[in-house]
């Protein structure tokens, strides 16, 4: 549903195109009507390049809401003096096509400035051991990725006021870290965490995917089947560390030395000996050829697997 068809006086407009918004104000203007009558609104943040993994969280948002916001904008503060911000793949009159067929109402795709106006100096930051391990640990991406991330999440929530907010698992540290920071600084609002959506050969869909070469696309399927080789072993035969032997023997083969694989409990990030009883979440990251890759799975005590 479009968001005019709902305006009262409008009775004509039925286009199922979305409506792109560059300004803060021009959002939040676009919003009120909905806000003041009680509907729910849906947020989806993304840095655009859509794929399947984006679309199940808009149909998820649609599905669940009255308003649907997908927000495009390719975050400077998460990315690192030595990553790909100027590389990271755009292709907006794409994205606005698939949102639209995916019911979005309004997309909010603003400029750099429009959200870090000259002077900008204030940071929301979630600290301590969720954003210090894995893609926090200094020598990867580092806890300013995170800090980057909590940073222009919480200005979409300020923007646009959302009832719930999804994110996808395959990013399940940043999954974490927001769900923290909703937690601690009160957000009135929902997080819904999405399943992980694959290619056929078990790939984790990802943007940064079309870095690949046809080779390293072939290799780049180790770093699922590390994942789900860890949980079937591991759930199998009882043991978290047989299953993490598993996966380092996938990767091996593929010639794949991760940056890291680690098994934590899946919503403190703590370290875990070995099978707790609580979700445990099975992350990896590794390069591969030109893109640096992520995946993981969750080991759920009872309920089989969860990506
Ligand atoms: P990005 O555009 O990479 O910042 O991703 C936007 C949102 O889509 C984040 O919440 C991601 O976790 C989510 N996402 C990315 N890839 C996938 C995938 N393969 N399956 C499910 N969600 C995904």
């Amino acid at each position: 549903m479009n968001l005019e068809s709902r305006s009262p006086g409008d009775t004509v407009s039925t286009s199922a195109a979305a409506r792109v918004l560059r300004g803060v104000d021009e959002l939040r203007a676009a919003l009120a009507p909905a806000r003041r009558e009680g509907r729910a609104i849906g947020l989806v943040p993304t840095m655009g390049f859509l794929h399947e993994g984006h679309v199940s969280l808009l149909r998820a948002a649609r599905a669940e809401n009255d308003v649907v916001v997908m927000s495009l904008f390719v975050n400077p503060t998460q990315f690192g003096p030595n990553e790909d911000l100027d590389r990271y793949p755009r292709d907006e009159g794409r994205d606005l096509r698939l949102a639209s067929e995916a019911g979005v109402d309004l997309v909010f795709a603003p400029d750099v400035p429009e959200l870090y106006p000259d002077g900008a100096a204030t940071a929301v930051e979630v600290t301590g051991n969720l954003t210090s391990v894995l893609d926090g640990d200094p020598q990867r991406r580092g806890s300013g990725h995170f800090r980057g991330v909590t940073t222009i999440v919480a200005k979409l929530f300020n923007i646009v006021g959302p009832d719930v907010a999804y994110f996808g698992q395959k990013d399940a540290q940043q999954a974490a870290v927001i769900k923290r920071m909703v937690r601690d600084l009160d957000f009135p609002l929902e997080v819904r965490v999405m399943p992980t959506v694959r290619e056929d050969d078990g790939l984790a869909m990802s943007s940064r995917n079309v870095y690949l070469e046809p080779a390293d696309r072939v290799r780049a399927v180790a770093l699922s089947r590390a994942v789900a080789t860890c949980e079937q072993q591991a759930t199998a035969r009882g043991s978290l560390d047989a299953g993490l032997a598993a996966a380092r023997i996938e990767l091996a083969a593929a010639a794949i030395d991760p940056e890291y694989l680690e098994a934590r409990d899946a919503e403190t990030l703590e370290p875990v000996e070995g099978l707790t009883g609580r979700p445990i979440l099975v992350a990896v990251a590794a390069k591969v050829g030109g893109a640096r890759l992520i995946d993981n799975v969750v080991i759920n005590p009872h309920m089989g697997r969860a990506r």
